[in-house]
């Protein structure tokens, strides 16, 4: 089986802001659960419809739709060099799962405190035309394409709230469990995103 890596941490933490980064610099192909999940939304599939009430409330989706789309995403050519996985795992349940179909090398997890999380998330805007994940104060967008940018209808003061708990209470044990593993690697998020994005190419040098 061909080696994954885990890109791990709360919602906002600039997991996509970070992914770009270790593809560039390890070839394997990013798998963004929640876009996945906004895909099939935007599609309007039944999965998706279903899916959106969960991510709405801010509510972890359920852990057999999850698998079913890794599953899925994994038969791709591209997943044969393993991948890199953003997002997910969020709970050990699926953890367990991905031990079945794939082998992890390393959780690069990216940890900023909750009083951080809420501006990023609130301040966090899309270019739907490239998917480039912009901030409002933290990495404006240029003025010509400000127009287009799009707000995620989850990225609500109120929703975070809802989200952190769910991060708390089902996603932050799995640093323990994959720590346990000999697998995690910290990186300080609570920084600007080229300090981040040092680190994180640090932590890609010493597993490479
Ligand atoms: P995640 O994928 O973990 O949910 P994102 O990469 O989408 O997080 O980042 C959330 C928001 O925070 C985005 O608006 C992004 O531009 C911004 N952001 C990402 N990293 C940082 C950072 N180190 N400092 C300040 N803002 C950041
Ligand atoms: P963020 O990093 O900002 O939390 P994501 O785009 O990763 O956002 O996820 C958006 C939403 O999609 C989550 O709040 C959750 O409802 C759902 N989701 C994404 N990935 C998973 C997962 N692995 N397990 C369960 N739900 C998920």
């Amino acid at each position: 089986m061909t080696e994954s890596i885990v890109l791990f941490g709360p919602p906002g933490a600039g997991k996509g802001t970070q992914a770009g980064r270790i593809v560039e610099l390890t070839g394997k192909p990013q798998i963004s659960t929640g876009d996945m999940l906004r895909a099939a939304v935007k599609a309007g599939s039944p999965m998706g419809l279903a899916a959106k009430e969960y991510m709405d409330a801010g509510l972890l989706v359920s852990d057999e739709v999850i698998i079913g789309l890794i599953e899925e995403r994994l038969q791709n050519d591209d997943a044969g060099q393993g991948v890199l996985f953003d997002g997910f795992p969020r709970t050990i349940p699926q953890a367990e799962s991905l031990e079945e179909i794939a082998t992890v090398s390393s959780v690069i997890s990216i940890e900023v405190p909750d009083d951080a999380i809420v501006d990023r998330i609130v301040g966090r805007r899309m270019d739907p035309e490239t998917g480039e994940i912009y901030h409002v104060s933290f990495k404006p967008a240029p003025t010509e394409i400000q127009d287009r940018l799009v707000q995620r209808p989850d990225d609500t003061e109120e929703t975070v709230r809802a989200r952190l708990g769910a991060y708390h209470t089902q996603t932050a044990p799995l640093a323990d469990w994959y720590s346990e593993r000999g697998l995690l690697i910290r990186i300080d998020g609570d920084a600007s995103i080229e300090q981040v994005g040092a680190s994180v190419e640090e932590a890609i040098a010493s597993i490479s």
